[in-house]
């Protein structure tokens, strides 16, 4: 993960570091590289733009140039703005809402939808001490349901018996109601995946939306899509009240642009990261860590 961008990086800093003095032009030289830098690492070109802006001008201020020690002020201060540009705090779950507290999971197929479903509601169960049921409302693929009941037993998170030919909407309703019945802390709904942002699919979800009323709707997106990966964001949000984004695959993005644009783009926090296959494979996002990460 951000491997490049964290070597380019490191370059550029060692060099800063090595001056005893820090003239504007030398900010200004060090920046573009810095440019360079995300926007080869697939960070999207007005994100980059303005995250260059920021640093530079705090770091062309007097009590940076005048300082002793310039180099690690801008280390600083990149450090800073690099936090900022991945959402600052990190974001949690909001789940304090009168139990069941519904999670709805949204995303593209092949974005690894289920599998994060059933990280999620593990690491609800174990960490957290959560109840959690979770369902699959993915009627379009075959093995979508038996998928997320496989996932459920590895977890040992209980799913919703499936019921041949019911239809997403009411398999929402009847989980809800089972999840009230037996007691459960969250109920997490696995929707169809689709292989684009079509319209049959956004309306399907706004419906069970409306009789699910989630306190989370999470995006799941692929990592290693890069850019496209913020434009399906983009997409989804214009169309359902996304709170979050959980970026899977992440063990496979040395370069990182998504995770670097997601927050600036879109306006919603990642969540979570994907690190691998494995149901235990989920990280919270905490864009300190990440950006002390990036810079080593
Ligand atoms: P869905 O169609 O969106 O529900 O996708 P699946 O949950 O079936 O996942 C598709 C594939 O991606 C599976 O082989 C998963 O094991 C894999 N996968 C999911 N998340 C990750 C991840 O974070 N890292 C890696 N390496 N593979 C993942």
């Amino acid at each position: 993960m951000f491997e490049s961008l964290s070597d380019r990086l490191g370059g550029v800093f060692d060099k800063l570091r090595g001056r005893g003095a820090l003239t504007e032009a030398d900010v200004r030289a060090a920046m573009r590289e810095v440019r360079i830098a995300l926007l080869e690492a697939d960070v999207a070109l007005p994100v980059a733009k303005d995250f260059i802006e920021n640093v530079t001008q705090r770091a062309i201020g007097a009590e940076v140039t005048k300082s002793v020690t310039p180099g690690q002020q801008v280390v600083k201060i990149v450090s800073d703005e690099l936090t900022a540009m991945l959402g600052g705090e990190q974001e949690d779950l909001h789940l304090s809402v009168s139990p069941p507290a519904v999670i709805m999971m949204v995303g593209l197929q092949g974005s690894g939808k289920t599998t994060t479903t059933a990280k999620i509601a593990r690491r609800l169960r174990t960490k957290d001490g959560k109840k959690v049921l979770m369902a699959s409302l993915d009627v379009n693929r075959p093995a979508a349901q038996e998928q997320l009941r496989v996932l459920g037993e590895q977890v040992e998170v209980p799913t919703l018996p499936i019921v041949e030919g019911q239809q997403p909407v009411d398999i929402a309703r009847r989980a809800l109601q089972s999840a009230k019945l037996q007691g459960f802390d969250v109920l997490m709904l696995d929707t169809a995946g689709r292989l684009h942002v079509d319209q049959p699919l956004m309306a399907e979800m706004q419906a069970v939306g409306e009789v699910a009323r989630p306190a989370e709707t999470l995006l799941v997106v692929d990592a290693l899509t890069g850019q496209d990966a913020v434009n399906v964001a983009t997409s989804f949000t214009q169309q359902v009240p996304l709170s979050g984004v959980v970026l899977t695959r992440m063990d496979g993005d040395a370069r990182g642009g998504a995770a670097l644009s997601m927050r600036a783009v879109t306006g919603r926090p990642i969540k979570f990261i994907g690190t691998g296959e494995k149901v235990d494979a989920l990280d919270a996002f905490d864009p300190s860590r990440v950006a002390s990460r990036i810079l080593g």
